[in-house]
């Protein structure tokens, strides 16, 4: 009588697989994360550039500056679907020059990141 044959994986098999797995993902989150970040930069970027082209066209239009941004983003006819907001809740604001400066923005994550690894060299 011959022997059944088993169809089964061995724990060593499934134990290199969890480790290939888990060593995907160790790569996979810090980019995942990052990208997302680096889109709400560049989200913010071009926020700052659309306003920036808005502000001109008000002065175009009416011969004056405005006073606050307000004037600008809240009028239907520069910014039909409201005012444009920073991925990261930062508010513009009209500088001297009635332009509106890109802000910088702290990646938390990163941030958290590093000080872990200050902390844990003590
Ligand atoms: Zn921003």
């Amino acid at each position: 009588m011959r022997p059944e044959k088993r169809q089964a994986f061995t724990l060593v098999e499934l134990m290199v697989v969890v480790l290939v797995l888990g060593a995907l993902t160790a790569i996979a989150i810090p980019r995942i994360t990052g990208g997302a970040f680096n889109a709400g930069v560049n989200a913010c970027r071009k926020n700052v550039d659309i306003m920036n082209s808005q502000i001109e066209l008000y002065h175009s239009n009416t011969g004056t500056w405005p006073v606050e941004i307000g004037e600008v983003t809240k009028d239907p006819n520069y910014f039909p679907d409201g005012p444009p907001k920073c991925p990261f809740k930062t508010p513009y604001v009209l500088d001297e020059n009635k332009r509106v400066p890109d802000h910088l923005h702290i990646n938390t994550s990163a941030v958290k990141k590093i000080s872990e690894s200050l902390l844990s060299k003590d």
